[in-house]
């Protein structure tokens, strides 16, 4: 019970909040991730929590967070997918003054003609990642669901994984993003042999597609992925890099294998994506 005439711990929290929202991430807040630059998770589902549930984990995580919601047709089945200008609209100003950046994920190649262009320009950022694929009678299959293999065909694996790297090269050249989520994420046919069908041609493929196009790569501390080689190439080639939990509640924020992979890279400040000014965004400068 607060019997003085202190502020409450809720008071505080709140407050720091505020205070987070104002500036840029304090030094302090990443020093201890032994970077050098400030945390940030920028694939932050809210599904059905609440900002309000969310953003206390910011702080107690000292990362920033990037609030992405589902977006595109309603054939996306997701519990929340924004679908027009009014709905992407409403959940951005509920996002306003809360001191998180605006995204959101998309997927398959039929989503932007759902927005004008100017609301999707109103975002921080526009995510997709490949993990939606045509299936044998063309419709889209999510690769990681049950029963996968009598929908697509995985028959010859060697086979597939031409036709997985021809459908990222198409989704990034075609797509406005600014970044590309759960990369080299392989359905569970292909998984366990990951160095083998990762083969270098195959990264290079992807990363030049990428570069083209200035699309950066996501770190995902949900799949642990991708791997030290994919990731190797990836700083090579000169690609930014952004960090994802790819989080619902309440996990959104943790970053172990991201941060892990960030130190064994060596990669800095300049290494890193942070969403672009207006002006400069995917949404803004790519033709779609
Ligand atoms: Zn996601």
């Amino acid at each position: 019970m607060n019997t003085h005439n202190q502020p409450s711990r809720r008071t505080f929290v709140t407050g720091a909040l505020v205070a987070c929202a104002a500036a840029s991430v304090p030094t302090h807040l990443y020093a201890a991730a032994e970077l050098d630059f400030p945390l940030i998770d920028l694939h932050v589902h809210l599904d059905n929590s609440s900002i309000a549930q969310v953003l206390p984990l910011s702080i107690e995580r000292n990362v920033k967070f990037g609030i992405v919601e589902h977006a595109g047709t309603k054939e996306n089945k997701y519990p929340v997918v924004l679908s027009n200008d009014d709905q992407l609209r409403a959940r951005n100003k509920m996002l306003d003054d809360k001191g998180v950046y605006k995204g959101i994920q998309t997927e398959w190649h039929d989503w932007a003609k759902c927005f004008s262009k100017e609301a999707l320009a109103e975002l921080d950022y526009i995510l997709t990642d490949t993990m939606t694929f045509p299936g044998k009678d063309g419709s889209r299959i999510k690769l990681w669901e049950n029963g996968v293999t009598d929908r697509v065909d995985i028959s010859n694996k060697e086979a597939f994984m031409d036709r997985y790297v021809d459908w990222h090269l198409q989704i990034i050249n075609e797509q406005p993003i600014d970044l590309l989520a759960n990369v080299s994420w392989l359905p569970a046919p292909l998984a366990d042999q990951y160095d083998a069908f990762w083969t270098d041609k195959r990264i290079q493929r992807v990363l030049d597609a990428a570069l083209k196009h200035r699309v950066a790569i996501e770190i995902s501390s949900s799949f642990k992925l991708p791997k030290i080689k994919f990731l190797k190439a990836t700083k090579e080639a000169g690609l930014k890099f952004s960090f994802g939990s790819n989080g619902r509640y309440p996990n959104m924020g943790k970053l172990d294998y991201s941060i892990q992979l960030a130190k064994d890279l060596g990669l800095k400040a300049s290494d890193m994506f942070t969403p672009a000014p207006n002006g400069q965004r995917a949404a803004q400068r790519r033709n779609y």
